[in-house]
């Protein structure tokens, strides 16, 4: 497929991955000259498109991680990432969908059986879609800094405080929203470990109490940022997922299929950038007879971006593999963050040497290269740091001291 190196060949595809990724294909094949109308409403409109998000769910992405019982296709995570790295090859990743999965998979484990038949098949179909909320504006690297509290009250809760950053708000159903019951005085008072006293709390986008303001944000073109207000903002106890108190854990669930389908948004973004630079230095002559391309100053850092798109890749497949299979969370935690700071880094380069080899058209709107340069930077930053990968890995695969 032009615009994508995405292969059907892992070791890790069965029949159900090798499904995934044709149809996907064949979709976003069938789709023809529109990819570029799409992506330039993405751009220019700064609106991710709604047949998107509904393809999405009709190929079964947004619900491969719910298990048939819930209306999903339980495909995994692997399928998830193949399907998504094939839409972001073409500019068309979708940031609300690797959203819904994460906050589906956060009520798949930790939710009532009540809560999954309520909302997962929704999910599944499309009809449901989440936002994620954790970030406030004095906690995010360090997420145990949140001090948005949710109060009980009776059979409801009350949510006072302030989220930032927080992506989709305005296109969302939803936002699952982490909130801490129990205070960081208490706790540290108390001896108990930080990880207690969040709860995961799913808080309808029209609920009375919680406000949202746009923020002037680049970087996830087609959806917006906002600072949300939470103003004693009720929410039923019926919409607390999981204990309350234990979040930390549901939460920790779904960080690293967060990590891997962000990876392999990074992956297929890659391919966005190479393919044009490599179409572009194909054709361009400066000196002479010779296309750009044919320069090894021009050639050596698209081959060696690709190659590490590739590294990306496996690193990222065997990741969402060894979650499939329920591996240790350690051994996916370890693929997981690798793959995640290696495709973000390589993205961000791809990027950069994508518009290199346009000369001045990089810069030229048309091209759609230089509107795409924030979207490639985000990854090292959102939605975790590389320098906070970076730490996992030398603590935790390493067994270096943490510094902080
Ligand atoms: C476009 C966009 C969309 C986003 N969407 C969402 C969303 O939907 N939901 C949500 O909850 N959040 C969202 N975020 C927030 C995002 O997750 C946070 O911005 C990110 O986690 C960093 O937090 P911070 O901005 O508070 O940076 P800080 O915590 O202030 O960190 C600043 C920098 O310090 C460095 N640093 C910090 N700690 C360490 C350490 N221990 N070791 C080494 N270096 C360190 C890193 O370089 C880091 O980038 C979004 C952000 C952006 C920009």
């Amino acid at each position: 497929m032009p615009g994508s190196s995405a292969t059907l060949s892992s070791p890790f595809f069965t029949d159900v991955h090798r499904a995934m990724a044709e149809a996907t294909d064949t979709y976003l094949e069938r789709l023809g000259g529109r990819r570029t109308s799409l992506l330039r409403t993405i751009l220019d409109e700064r609106h991710y498109p709604d047949e998107l998000i509904e393809a999405m769910a009709s190929l079964g992405i947004v619900g491969a991680m719910i298990p048939e019982e819930y209306g999903g296709s339980g495909a995994g995570l692997l399928a998830v990432a193949v399907a998504m790295e094939r839409f972001s090859a073409w500019g068309l990743g979708n940031a609300l969908a690797m959203l819904t999965v994460m906050d589906g998979l956060a009520i798949l484990r930790g939710g009532s059986d009540e809560q999954r038949q309520r909302l997962l098949p929704a999910i599944a179909e499309g009809r449901l879609k989440l936002a994620f909320a954790i970030t406030e504006p004095d906690a995010g690297t360090n997420s145990f800094n949140i001090s948005l509290r949710a109060r009980r009250e009776g059979d409801v809760f009350r949510l006072s405080g302030e989220k930032a950053w927080i992506t989709g708000v305005d296109r969302a159903d939803m936002v699952l929203v982490v909130a801490r019951t129990t205070g960081r005085e208490e706790i540290s008072r108390s001896g108990l470990p930080k990880t207690y006293g969040l709860s995961l709390f799913l808080v309808p986008t029209d609920t009375p109490g919680m406000s949202r303001t746009e923020m002037a944000t680049v970087g996830i073109e087609g959806f917006s940022q906002f600072h949300l207000h939470f103003d004693d903002a009720e929410v039923p106890e019926s919409n607390l997922v999981g204990e309350a108190d234990q979040g930390a854990a549901v939460l920790f669930e779904a960080l690293n299929p967060e990590r891997i389908i962000g990876s392999s948004l990074s992956v297929g973004l890659t391919d966005y950038f190479l393919s044009r630079a490599v179409e572009y230095a194909n054709q361009r002559h400066v000196f002479g007879e010779r296309p750009i391309g044919s320069y090894q100053g021009v050639a050596h850092p698209l081959a060696r971006i690709r190659a590490n798109q590739e590294a990306a890749r496996a690193l990222m497949y065997s990741a969402a593999e060894a979650y499939d299979r329920h591996a240790p969370s350690s051994v996916v935690g370890t693929y997981a963050n690798m793959a995640k700071y290696l495709s973000s880094e390589n993205a961000f380069e791809a990027a950069d040497r994508a518009i290199q080899t346009h000369g001045g058209n990089g810069f030229v709107a048309d091209y759609l290269l230089i509107q795409m340069l924030a979207p490639a930077r985000l990854a090292k930053t959102a939605p975790i740091n590389n320098e906070m990968i970076l730490n996992y890995i030398a603590e935790h695969d390493l067994g270096l001291p943490r510094s902080y």
